[in-house]
């Protein structure tokens, strides 16, 4: 039951693995990869507390020793100070440049332990084991590491390949529906950014998915990181193609910022609703007809999601706000912003011509049905 799915970028090519029991085989799966039988495993203390001593007796079956760092749970965890007493740890630890430390959690720690691989001497290996829906399908893929900084998400950071992905779809059944569903706005995005199909098929499977349809769950998973293996390995640094993966994403990082990077707005949650106003937008620009947004926007309903500025509780910033928010994007090129619009379900491009005054009635009006 187990598939691999290959991201092919040549002297930093690395295999997918996508199933379930893998945390429990992790030893045999990572032991070829092992200069000498010794693992250092960053993760957080909910992954912690439900999974740590599985991973430790995955690894112990094929006696490779392990260690971890355990840090606090959320997204403040991806800062300086967790930074800095990561890479501490790691070199307290003597990890050295040919041993692998191992991401064992969610975006966050995946992000976080990417960059201290990155930056410890020069460069150590990682291996990403995601534990939740997001980290599978788009975050433990494409080698983006990094921390937030006080000025903005993922300020600091680089790209830094994993040499193994075990993704471990067993283990998502220990998610709350609230972070698994956000997950799951990360992979209608993949439908909607290329693969008309994908989506349509998400439309009828979507709810067993999430009810736990565990077959459905790996087909997803599957069909995710392979989109999103492809498009890297077309486009590693993000030159190009690679920002499509960003549909979404510059309404969900303005909206995010305004909501305090916290518990009232998830980043996969933010990506859902940014996903519907990319194609309120394409439609408004008379890119596609009005029934692509509704049907974005009936597709995420029907799942239970945040669909709308409108499901974000508390006060937001007016239009112009938003707005400002939505320039701090690194996308940003030379005070321009870039958008993700599409031509239809499946069909988005990138592009920096978006008039500024469209962008903002799109933004007073959703406000206002608030
Ligand atoms: P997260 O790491 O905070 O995990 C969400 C919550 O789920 C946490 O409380 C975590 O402890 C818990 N959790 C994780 N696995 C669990 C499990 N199996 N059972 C029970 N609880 C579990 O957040 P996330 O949604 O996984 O990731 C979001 C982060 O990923 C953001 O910082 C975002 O910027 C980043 N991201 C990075 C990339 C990339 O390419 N590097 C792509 C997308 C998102």
């Amino acid at each position: 039951m187990i598939e691999t799915v290959h991201v092919g970028l040549g002297a930093r090519a690395y295999d997918i693995h996508i199933g379930p029991g893998l945390v429990a085989e992790a030893g045999r799966h990572l032991a070829p990869l092992l200069a000498r039988p010794r693992l250092r495993v960053i993760t957080d203390e909910n992954v912690a507390a439900l999974h740590l001593d599985s991973l430790r007796a995955g690894l112990a079956a094929e006696a490779i020793e392990m260690e971890a760092l355990v840090l606090p749970a959320g997204e403040a965890t991806k800062s300086w100070p967790h930074f800095e007493r990561a890479v501490e740890w790691l070199l307290a630890e003597k990890v050295e440049r040919r041993d692998l430390v191992v991401a064992f959690g969610g975006g966050v720690i995946g992000d976080l332990t990417g960059f201290a691989a990155a930056v410890l001497r020069r460069g150590v290996g990682f291996v990403q084991i995601p534990t939740s829906l997001l980290a599978q399908v788009d975050s433990s893929v494409g080698g983006k590491t990094g921390i937030n900084a006080p000025q903005g998400k993922n300020l600091i950071g680089a790209f830094h390949q994993p040499v193994r992905v075990l993704a471990d779809t067993d283990i998502l059944g220990t998610l709350t529906p609230r972070d698994f569903l956000a997950g799951y706005g990360e992979v209608v995005k993949y439908g909607l950014l290329g693969d008309a199909g994908f989506f349509e098929w998400l439309e009828d499977n979507g709810p067993a998915l999430a009810a736990g349809d565990q077959a459905a769950r790996i087909a997803a998973v599957r069909r995710s990181c392979e989109m999103k293996a492809e498009i890297v390995a077309r486009d590693e640094t993000e030159q190009g193609d690679r920002a499509l993966l960003n549909l979404g994403h510059t309404f969900c990082h303005a909206l995010e910022a305004a909501t305090g990077y916290g518990d009232r707005l998830l980043h996969g949650e933010g990506v859902a609703i940014g996903c519907a106003l990319a194609f309120e937008l394409s439609h408004r620009l008379g890119l596609c007809s009005q029934e692509e947004p509704s049907r974005v926007r009936a597709h995420l309903a029907n799942m239970g999601m945040k669909v709308d500025l409108k499901d974000i509780a508390g006060d937001l910033p007016d239009a112009d706000g938003l707005l400002e928010l939505m320039a701090q994007d690194k996308k940003v090129v030379d005070g321009q912003l870039r958008f993700i619009l599409a031509r239809g379900i499946g069909e988005a491009f990138v592009t920096s011509d978006v008039p500024r005054e469209v962008v903002k009635a799109l933004l007073s009006d959703e406000l206002a049905r608030r």
